[in-house]
């Protein structure tokens, strides 16, 4: 630390203001806790994940969030999900509230830039400081313990942001994961995704407006189909990279263009609609933290993993860690014990979550599975199937994927995601 470098002092610092970071700022500030949130990006910011599913309800009704994103501009009514086969046939659309009565059966399309920014507001109505165009760089350290953040201002500043708990809500930019050589990839989730965005394109009426569509593509490639409000619609294609550039020399357009004549309902649907903004291309996407937590740090949303875009659990995954992320940081702070093992029921939370999704992924993908031979041979779990679909992932799912494992390769889990206790880490830690 330079004579000039300036140290603020706070009970939590949190890296990002994406949904991880700012439910737990929200809690925490809830609290009674002086939280600080460091963004490096302006607000709003873009920012794809623009699906969300039934199961968000429950961190957005612990945040006081729902009636606002009901009446938020930034979002539509998502009542159901459909499929399209390769033929361009459509399935009845599945109606959550065919599943559950409750509040939850109906979710949203989301703007990510305007529904973020709601996130943050609530944060910073509750009490958190939000410290944008700040960029986290280093996390600090004492021996083996986390003692916050340096981070760098607009203009070029080091400020010293020191707390007895960091966590880190970085998304895919895995602050953490990188600083400490944690990132565990998946080892057969290597997909790309390719998407864009439509004006004008074809959309049902009533409550089939804010439908999600799968519709696939062959090689269990598919695209999403995610109405937005202001007649946008998110158009995506997700798939191996092999089958992506089987012809290298074309550009993204090109490449999605070929794509779209290939899948009928997407031809029909986009058939005088115009492309609007860029085509975004990302991969790599499928990896977890070796470990959930070292003392004094914690790690939430992306920033703790991340799974596929199929079934839509990032942003799920990222709300209901960062509620549980800023509930665990406040009692270890009253506790007066920031040490990792305290955050072992946390880990244990968002693996046994992102592992029931997984295999249900794994499932997706598996070129001799498919859900209706599954559901006719096995009728008895059509309820479990939904419940991992729709988010509710504290349930016991292990007898639906011990029967799915008849149907298609479901992988063990990854090993990740618990505290770096001495115990964790061996002889030594990283
Ligand atoms: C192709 C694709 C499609 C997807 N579709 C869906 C979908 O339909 N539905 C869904 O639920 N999810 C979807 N996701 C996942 C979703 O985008 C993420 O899971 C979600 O955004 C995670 O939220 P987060 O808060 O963890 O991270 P983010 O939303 O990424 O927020 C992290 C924040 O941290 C900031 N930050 C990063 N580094 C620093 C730093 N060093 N200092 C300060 N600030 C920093 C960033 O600027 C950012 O604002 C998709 C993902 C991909 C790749």
């Amino acid at each position: 630390m330079s004579a000039q470098t300036q140290v603020v002092e706070c009970d939590a610092v949190i890296i990002g203001a994406g949904p991880a970071g700012s439910s737990a700022a929200a809690i925490l500030a809830g609290h009674g806790r002086r939280v600080i949130m460091l963004e490096r990006q302006p607000f709003p910011r873009y920012r794809i994940g623009e699906s969300l599913i039934p199961y968000c309800w429950f961190p957005l009704h612990r945040l006081g969030m729902i009636e606002r994103i009901d009446a938020a501009a930034c979002t539509i009514q998502k009542h159901s999900v459909q499929f399209v086969g390769l033929d361009g046939k459509q399935t009845t659309p599945f109606y959550f509230a065919s599943h559950t009565k409750h509040d939850c059966a109906r979710t949203w399309q989301v703007v990510r830039s305007a529904f973020d920014q709601l996130l943050v507001e609530n944060a910073k109505a509750r009490g958190a400081e939000i410290r944008f165009g700040f960029s986290a760089r280093q996390l600090l350290r004492d021996g083996e313990s986390t003692v916050g953040v340096a981070a760098v201002d607009e203009r070029g500043q080091t400020i010293e942001f020191r707390a007895p708990m960091t966590i880190d809500a970085s998304g895919r930019d895995c602050l953490a994961i990188r600083e400490r050589g944690w990132r565990v990839d998946d080892p057969q989730l290597r997909k790309i995704a390719l998407w864009t965005y439509y004006k004008g394109a074809k959309r049902d009426a009533g409550i089939d407006e804010g439908a999600t569509t799968v519709a696939y593509l062959p090689d269990k490639g598919w695209f999403w189909y995610i109405p937005l409000p202001d007649d946008k619609v998110s158009v995506g294609i997700v798939c191996e990279r092999d089958y992506l550039y089987r012809e290298p020399a074309l550009d993204p357009k090109a490449m999605f263009e070929r794509e779209a004549q290939i899948q009928p309902w997407i031809a029909e649907h986009l058939a005088g609609a115009t492309q609007v903004g860029e085509y975004r291309v990302t991969g790599d996407y499928s990896y977890r933290s070796k470990y959930c937590a070292a003392d004094g740090l914690l790690l939430a949303g992306d920033a703790f993993g991340f799974l596929d875009p199929v079934f839509s659990s990032g942003v799920f995954l990222a709300l209901y860690t960062g509620v549980l992320a800023g509930d665990a940081v406040h009692e270890s702070l009253a506790a007066g014990d920031v040490s990792a093992a305290r955050f072992a029921a946390y880990g244990e939370k968002f693996r046994s979550a992102i592992e029931a999704m997984r295999r249900l992924v794994y499932a997706f993908y598996d070129t001799d599975f498919s859900f209706g031979a599954f559901l006719k041979a096995h009728p008895e779990f059509r309820s479990d199937l939904t419940d991992c679909l729709i988010g509710n992932v504290e349930k016991d799912l292990n007898p639906l994927f011990d029967a799915a494992s008849e149907f298609a390769d479901i992988p063990a889990p990854l090993p990740h995601g618990r505290p770096l206790t001495a115990q964790a880490s061996g002889a030594g830690r990283a």
